[in-house]
């Protein structure tokens, strides 16, 4: 690690691995540049968390407005304007980015627009302008970019990745997505509510793989009630051209299957993005995914030479990159310290939105032997049902022994606010007495929580009893 007379850092980067890097060692004295290439805010703000919550929350809005007219007997609705939903996006963007800009400033950071390039050790050149950056520090938080498949077709105008698809100037008749994780669950239901024929392809036996089994079959099952079709357990083998449309030829059980859409968005997995970067001519070992190896510090093989957020891989979400980007900013200005996470929660924003934090089921019970498992409704739930949003449900894990909350999953309305108190709750190491004995607000959702905790000790007030579920 550097010691504390180093202080003068370069930042790669100004997404959310980056940007507060910059700040955080700005304010503990560091003088501090900020090389970006691509737009303050990096991949979340200009094509990510933002841009893709912006288009969901719209077409939410969207479908809300629909509902209200039929109840009230209105005529049909107007149909949905892919330019005001591109125009409420990019005002999101704009103030977003400005704000960053301006806190960046503020806080005495250099910004500097280009592409750098580690000459040595001690030296960043920006590409376009020559300029030479000595540095004492350098953090790394260059980001992700989308993976490809190793099939025929994808160079087909109408094969899009997810930076693509934001630009796109009609709404298409038909979209097949191949991916079903959370990227191309969200852009799903993003283009079924504008009334496209969205079709997903999932090589594996479920979607979201990474989720608890219960929540992603119940979410397929929302999800196929609104007209989305899925193919899982599925692989695309080629894409080519029939007509004027795409054919999109699939494996599944050994038989052979084509589908035709107008439009495909590939979305299966992002890489961290190291390249150009000039890794080689400093010796920072890079693993084979191409991830910069890096300790608890964030800091690479090179001493003095941090990585933090997707361009280290791992979880690849803009909440981890910024924790450990604050991490590595303290390590580069020599006050010692460790990526502070225990768990990271994660969250979809479809509807109902999906999020977790801690252990699944299966894993939970590998390591501890026993569980309890608690699992409460939202349709027992006041503020849901009044809100007529009372799909889904609230899974609580423990350990048998010490009756520690280790998982919390959640299918169902504003799950992303909610997972907030139970990543509190894992990482504190609560126990269900504790979440128990916390009064909740009443009519809330958070009540849902402490019903499925209860459920756990067979307490649950809200649903029939049932007894201790040891498993
Ligand atoms: P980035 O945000 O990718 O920033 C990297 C920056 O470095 C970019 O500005 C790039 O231009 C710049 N750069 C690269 N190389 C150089 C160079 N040589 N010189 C100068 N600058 C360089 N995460 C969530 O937590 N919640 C979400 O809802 C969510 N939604 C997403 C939706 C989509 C469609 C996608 C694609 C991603 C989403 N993510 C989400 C993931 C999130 O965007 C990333 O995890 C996050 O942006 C990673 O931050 P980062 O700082 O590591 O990299």
């Amino acid at each position: 690690m550097s010691d504390n007379r180093q202080r003068n850092v370069i930042v790669i980067g100004g997404g959310p691995g980056g940007y507060p890097a910059a700040i955080r060692a700005a304010r503990l004295g560091g003088v501090v540049t900020l090389v970006d290439k691509g737009g303050l805010g990096g991949t979340c703000l200009h094509r990510g968390c933002i841009p893709t919550k912006s288009m969901l929350k719209f077409v939410h809005d969207y479908q809300v407005m629909k509902r209200v007219l039929k109840e009230a007997g209105g005529g049909p609705p107007p149909a949905p304007s892919l330019t005001a939903m591109m125009n409420q996006k990019n005002d999101a963007i704009r103030h977003l980015s400005a704000g960053t800009r301006a806190l960046l400033e503020k806080n005495g950071v250099r910004i500097v627009s280009g592409t750098a390039v580690f000459q040595n050790r001690h030296t960043v050149r920006v590409l376009e302008t020559g300029e030479e950056l000595p540095f004492s520090a350098a953090i790394i938080a260059t980001g992700s970019k989308s993976m490809e498949l190793p099939i025929e077709g994808l160079d087909y105008p109408g094969v899009l990745n997810s930076d693509r698809i934001l630009d796109i100037k009609e709404i298409p008749v038909s979209l097949t997505v191949i991916g079903g994780g959370y990227i191309g669950l969200e852009f799903a239901q993003i283009f079924q509510a504008l009334g496209v024929r969205v079709t997903v392809v999932e090589l594996l036996e479920n979607i979201l793989p990474t989720e608890d089994p219960d929540v992603a079959q119940s979410l397929m099952k929302i999800m196929k009630s609104t007209g989305i079709i899925f193919y899982t357990a599925a692989r695309v083998t080629r894409i080519s051209l029939a007509d004027e449309t795409l054919c999109i030829t699939i494996e599944k059980e050994g038989r052979e299957d084509k589908l035709f859409s107008d439009r495909v968005l590939l979305a299966v997995g992002r890489r961290a993005y190291t390249e150009g970067l000039g890794l080689e001519n400093i010796g920072i070992r890079v693993q084979g995914n191409g991830a910069i190896a890096v300790n608890k510090h964030m800091e690479t093989s090179v001493p003095g030479i941090f990585a933090v957020g997707d361009a280290v891989g791992g979880v690849m979400l803009a909440h981890k990159a910024s924790a450990e980007g604050e991490t590595a900013a303290c390590c580069a200005v020599g006050i010692p310290s460790t990526a502070p996470y225990r768990v990271i929660p994660s969250v979809m924003y479809t509807k109902p939105e999906v999020a977790r934090v801690g252990l699944l089921e299966g894993v939970a019970r590998e390591k501890y032997g026993e569980i309890l498992i608690g699992r409460f409704p939202f349709a027992a739930n006041g503020r849901a049902v009044l809100e007529g949003n009372s799909q889904g449900f609230v899974k609580v894990i423990a350990e048998a022994k010490s009756e520690c909350i280790v998982g919390v999953s959640i299918l169902g309305p504003d799950a992303g606010h909610l997972i907030g108190e139970a990543a509190l709750a894992v990482e504190m190491e609560a126990t269900l007495a504790d979440v128990a004995d916390t009064v909740h607000a009443h009519p809330t959702l958070s009540e849902a929580f402490r019903e499925a905790v209860l459920d756990a000790k067979g307490e649950a007030v809200h649903i029939p009893p049932t007894l201790k579920k040891v498993r």
